[in-house]
């Protein structure tokens, strides 16, 4: 991240009469509390705001219903056609965009705030720091610089996207930097046991049948990933429905599954309704999972990465053995 590219950034939004802030399909934490605590800051200083993503259907994740401020969230079809600002989040590449990467070609500009390592160069100004544990942090900087006030819902959706992206402050991505900020987001006022009990413990009852399907199915490869181990397991489309539950719903499958000690990589594919696989990949420390998926058409960061495809499970996962083999160290 370079020093000019923050000032950019910062004159786009201290100048901006309306502004889409578009976050990446699937949103996480950090996609929507990123998206929700800009347009929330954005919104006070008199910049008309569109959130969203590029999905038919906007669904909050059920983990994420208490965040503040969801009435910036339009359906991508209400979204202005050829907005003056596109800023968008936590997305590594055009296609994270969905249905709203149209408006990379209609904006008049495109502000890119991202921290993944992987994806391919996009919009005009870029304000990318693969360093920054979450895009809240350097959200969290850009109302700073602004002047803007953190308040309690402010604070709760920067909150939500530090500790999701940084898995409760364990991440090696945890510096004292994002204690601070976490600390300053508590003496705003954020609840953070109502956050935690909504994100990591809460599920609804079929969850418990899906995880139960994912570990009886779980298969542990020790000679995979070059000796150093893997664990995969996957759960079709048939079971979640069976179970009663979605893909956001099963999210939580690869925090378990990763945690088999033989194993330095773990892996997650789940069908989506449609048919496609959507591969989630964690590695310990010793592979970049992140080079592997960004190979595969996916992306992500060096440890938590993911890609999509249409092939069936044994193709993927052949394809996925033969890539963690030669995978780069980390
Ligand atoms: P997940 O396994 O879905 O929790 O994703 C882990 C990380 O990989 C997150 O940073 C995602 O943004 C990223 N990721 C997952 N799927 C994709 C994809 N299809 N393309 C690019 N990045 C992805
Ligand atoms: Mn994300
Ligand atoms: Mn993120």
């Amino acid at each position: 991240m370079s020093v000019p590219d923050r000032d950019a950034a910062v004159a786009l939004l201290r100048d901006a009469h309306e502004a889409v802030l578009v976050c990446h399909v699937a949103p996480d934490g950090d996609a929507l509390g990123s998206m929700l605590a800009l347009g929330q800051a954005l919104r006070r200083r008199g910049t008309r705001v569109w959130c969203s993503w590029g999905e038919p259907a906007l669904v909050v994740p059920e983990a994420y219903a208490f965040l503040p401020a969801q009435d910036l969230l339009v359906a991508p079809d209400a979204v202005p056609a050829a907005p003056a600002l596109l800023v968008t989040l936590d997305s590594s590449s055009p296609d994270r965009l969905g249905l709203l990467a149209d408006r990379l070609d209609t904006a008049g500009c495109v502000l890119v705030v991202d921290h993944h390592t992987a994806g391919e160069p996009f919009g005009d100004v870029r304000l990318v720091d693969p360093t920054a544990a979450a895009t809240v942090v350097l959200v969290a900087d850009l109302l700073d610089a602004l002047g803007a006030e953190i308040d309690l819902d402010v604070a709760t959706c920067l909150y939500t996207g530090l500790v999701t992206d940084t898995g409760s402050f364990r991440h090696a991505s945890t510096t004292p930097s994002v204690h601070a900020l976490a600390a300053r987001l508590l003496a705003a006022g954020v609840r953070q046991d109502l956050v935690a009990q909504s994100v990591w413990d809460s599920n609804p009852f079929g969850y418990l049948s899906a995880l139960g399907a994912a570990c009886s199915a779980a298969v542990l490869e020790p000679d995979a990933v070059g000796g150093h181990g893997l664990v995969w397991s996957h759960l079709s489309d048939a079971q979640l429905s069976a179970a009663g539950v979605g893909l956001a719903d099963v999210e939580g499958v690869i925090d378990v599954l990763r945690t088999a000690r033989e194993a330095e990589v773990a892996v997650v594919l789940k069908q989506e309704p449609g048919g496609a696989l959507r591969v989630s990949t964690r590695s310990r420390g010793a592979v970049d999972v992140g080079a592997v998926c960004g190979a595969l058409g996916g992306g992500g960061h060096r440890f938590a990465a993911g890609f999509t495809c249409t092939g069936d499970v044994e193709t993927t996962m052949a394809l996925l053995r033969d890539a963690l083999a030669t995978a780069p160290r980390a």
